[in-house]
């Protein structure tokens, strides 16, 4: 395993001087276990620590580096601990006898299989050349054609001489084929030129011969495991990987072959069921002696699933994807990168059947409601989608489809787009068939077209970014009404949890339509019930709001602060101007404004603004994706914590979210996430975050069970704050009851009626 930074930080003299340039000693082993500082920058860290530190922190497992593929460098036996770094390569046997008919089709039938998947490459990486002892030049033919081929390239073979005469074609190549009797001669030819694979019965055997091999002076080897049987095959891969990542014992940690055409040399149903076995457990390379697209439409697929990191969305590439032969003379539909919308989408264009050029933008991979609230699928993120890949020039059809959820987008797009015929598309990617087949987009270009017309718009974008004179906003006026909800004066220094109401929140349709219109009914009634049951702030989400951001947030501000007695507020939004707005407004009496949110990746400089406007700041544990564990999201934590030091903020200003993530599905994680929250608290940090994220999906009735129970223990923790439906009665009991027990709060008998 690799050595976390909480290790290191037991060994570390813990004397918080920043000597070492980092703010603390934590902050400075959390760097060191990402590779990010050397363990020598701290002066006063014991030799003993060094020398154990060292010898901990050398991978367990080799990198080794073939045919333009990396092979091993694992450093966890299974997928859910951390991610798999170096996907399963497939090899296809070519024997060295065959007629030079014979080899050119096998190299057609191997270079068949090519295609794009997620923004992968699928193909046949290794020709796996089989040394029929007919000399070294028959070897050295196949070996030429695969490089001809761009393939890499394996030669099994136990005789020194060929191995010498294709190291002298290439050294980038593994030769399989060192045994116990041929060791000496095989290392001899290959050492210092190629990569030696060494084939053995038993996992002892190989780490005897490894050793001899590593005492030889040569650590670049890779083991071929495949035995006789399916079963000794299997229980070699295991014991050799748990031996080097659990045991620790360096001299098996390197990458390995499983020869699936050997165990089952007649049926490619059961070469195909031991490819997909030696996927997941632990074939670095797996060689089969053919890859069809019968074979390789499972195993490519499986690997997939295997080796993509289950943190980090999954994302296809931005750029025109042309569906049912599409033109630059057909119509545009664009969407997020979020692969499952990809897929959704794509595939009923295709069924529709008809000609459409399917846009893909950045949006981080996130789907298109969560990147729309996010600011990450907006109308400037689209206008830059189009100027970066030059959309303009590249299609001539100026019909533009968007997703129905976000057609409240559709007059920004259009002021950007001038040229452009927006058209709203249907809310679900299935609805998408009927209304490409019947042509209801066209429709609704040309409804596109004359409001256009009608209203003057020619060219040239129509909102003009710039300063904005944040006295001359103009907005509705404030709405006054006495709801009989007050808010009662809070204590700022109060060690109370803090509850931050979630329900404002512009992904609700009757607050996005109450935002849309200035109508402050819906959102004051949201506020009441809220406040009513005993939230400490409200977060007000706005969504991006790129159009009149400062005037709605200044607005929805003031509608809340003015009715409910300057309830504290979280400013949630992409949208800066509209934060900056919302702050100019704000009455700190119960408490500083919360931004919502930053993170230590492109949304840091909300940090930035935190500082210069006295406030709070949420600051996300994660860059670009979830971390994929404690060290990852200490990181991220110190990251944001030095910039906001370094521009005067107080510690405690910055609430630090280690993000709570869904049970269903990542159930294994939340330990995690508990454990980040009692480093928060060690550290003298606060945290937050989207509490009720753990129960998304899981039954109505369950969720204030799971709420509840996970707000317990991460108070346990050391949680100060959380964002939640203050309406759970449920868990509000239990956060209350929770402060009583800490002795935040004074018990009496109806310490429950608030
Ligand atoms: S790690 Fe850094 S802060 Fe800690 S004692 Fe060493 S120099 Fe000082």
């Amino acid at each position: 395993m690799a050595v976390k930074g909480l290790d290191i930080f037991k060994l570390s003299p813990k004397k918080n001087c920043k000597e070492c340039g980092s703010p603390t000693c934590m902050a400075f082993c959390m760097k060191v276990a990402q590779g990010a500082l050397p363990i020598t920058k701290c002066p006063y860290m014991s030799e003993e620590a060094i020398a154990l530190l060292s010898e901990a922190t050398a991978p367990p497992m080799k990198t080794i580096e073939v045919g333009g593929q990396k092979l091993g460098g694992e450093t966890v036996m299974f997928r859910h601990e951390k991610t798999f770094v170096s996907p399963t390569r497939y090899a296809v046997t070519v024997p060295s006898d065959l007629d030079a008919a014979a080899l050119d089709a096998k190299f057609a039938e191997i270079t068949k299989v090519d295609y794009q998947r997620i923004s992968e490459r699928e193909f046949v990486e290794y020709v796996f050349v089989e040394d029929k002892g007919n000399g070294a030049d028959a070897v050295t033919a196949v070996v030429k054609k695969a490089r001809e081929a761009g393939r890499g390239v394996i030669v099994e073979t136990g005789d020194p001489e060929v191995a010498k005469a294709v190291v002298a074609v290439t050294g980038d190549v593994i030769i399989d084929g060192a045994t116990a009797d041929n060791y000496e001669a095989m290392n001899a030819a290959v050492k210092d030129y190629a990569v030696l694979g060494i084939k053995a019965p038993t996992p002892e055997a190989f780490f005897d011969l490894a050793e001899k091999l590593e005492k030889a002076g040569n650590k670049k080897l890779v083991f071929d495991v495949t035995a006789d049987t399916a079963k000794q095959t299997f229980a070699n891969a295991v014991v050799v990987r748990r031996a080097a990542l659990v045991e620790n014992v360096r001299t098996m940690g390197y990458p390995s072959i499983v020869n699936v055409a050997k165990l089952a040399p007649d049926c490619m149903h059961k070469q195909e069921a031991y490819a997909a076995l030696f996927t997941v457990k632990y074939g670095s390379v797996v060689v089969m002696s053919q890859m069809s697209y019968a074979e390789a439409l499972p195993v490519y697929g499986l690997r997939q699933n295997i080796f993509t990191d289950p943190q980090r969305p999954m994302k296809v590439t931005p750029g025109i994807y042309p569906l049912n032969g599409a033109t630059p003379d057909d119509p545009c539909c664009v969407t997020v990168d979020f692969a499952l919308t990809y897929f959704l989408v794509s595939g009923e264009i295709e069924r529709s059947k008809v000609p459409v050029n399917l846009l893909i933008s950045d949006a981080s991979g996130m789907s298109v409601l969560t990147a729309w609230a996010a600011g990450k699928f907006s109308s400037s993120s689209i206008k830059k989608f189009f100027d970066e890949y030059d959309i303009d020039s590249k299609i001539n059809n100026r019909t533009l489809i968007i997703p129905g959820k976000v057609a409240v987008m559709k007059g920004e797009i259009q002021e950007k787009l001038p040229e452009w015929n927006v058209c709203v598309g249907t809310r679900e990617a299935v609805e998408l068939v009927k209304y490409l087949k019947d042509g209801e987009y066209k429709a609704a270009a040309e409804a596109a077209e004359k409001a256009k017309a009608a209203a003057g718009v020619s060219s040239g974008p129509a909102i003009v970014e710039g300063p904005i004179d944040f006295d001359k906003l103009v907005y509705p006026e404030i709405k006054h009404v006495d709801m009989g909800v007050h808010y009662q004066q809070r204590d700022p220094e109060s060690k109370k949890f803090v509850t931050i109401g979630e329900r404002i929140h512009c992904i609700s349709p009757s607050i996005r339509a109450a935002m849309e219109n200035f109508d402050p009914d819906p959102i004051l009634k949201r506020a009441a019930q809220q406040i009513k049951a005993g939230a400490t702030y409200l977060d007000v989400n706005i969504g991006p709001a790129e159009k009149n951001g400062p005037e709605l947030m200044t607005w929805a501000v003031r509608t809340i602060q003015e009715n409910f007695d300057n309830v504290p507020l979280a400013l949630d939004t992409a949208n800066k101007k509209a934060i900056e707005a919302g702050i100019r407004v704000y009455n700190r009496t119960n408490g500083k404004p919360i931004i919502n949110s930053a993170d230590a990746g492109s949304r840091i400089s909300n940090i930035d603004l935190a500082a210069a406007n006295d406030a709070i700041v949420i600051a996300l544990c994660s860059a670009d994706g979830i971390a994929k564990d404690n060290d990852e999201r200490m990181h991220h934590c110190h990251t944001m914590l030095e910039r906001g030091l370094s521009l005067g903020m107080e510690a405690t200003d910055l609430w630090f979210d280690p993000l709570f993530l869904v049970v269903k599905g990542m159930q294994d994680k939340q330990m995690d996430v508990l454990n980040a929250i009692k480093m928060f608290s060690d550290e003298g940090l606060k945290s937050t975050g989207g509490l009720s994220n753990n129960s998304n999906g899981a039954p109505k009735e369950v969720r204030p069970i799971m709420d509840s129970t996970l707000v317990a223990m991460a108070m346990m923790q050391g949680l100060t704050s959380a964002i939640i439906n203050p309406n759970d009665r449920r868990t509000m009991e239990t956060i209350h009851t929770c402060d009583i027990f800490k002795n935040y709060e004074l018990y009496s008998d109806s310490y429950l009626d608030f």
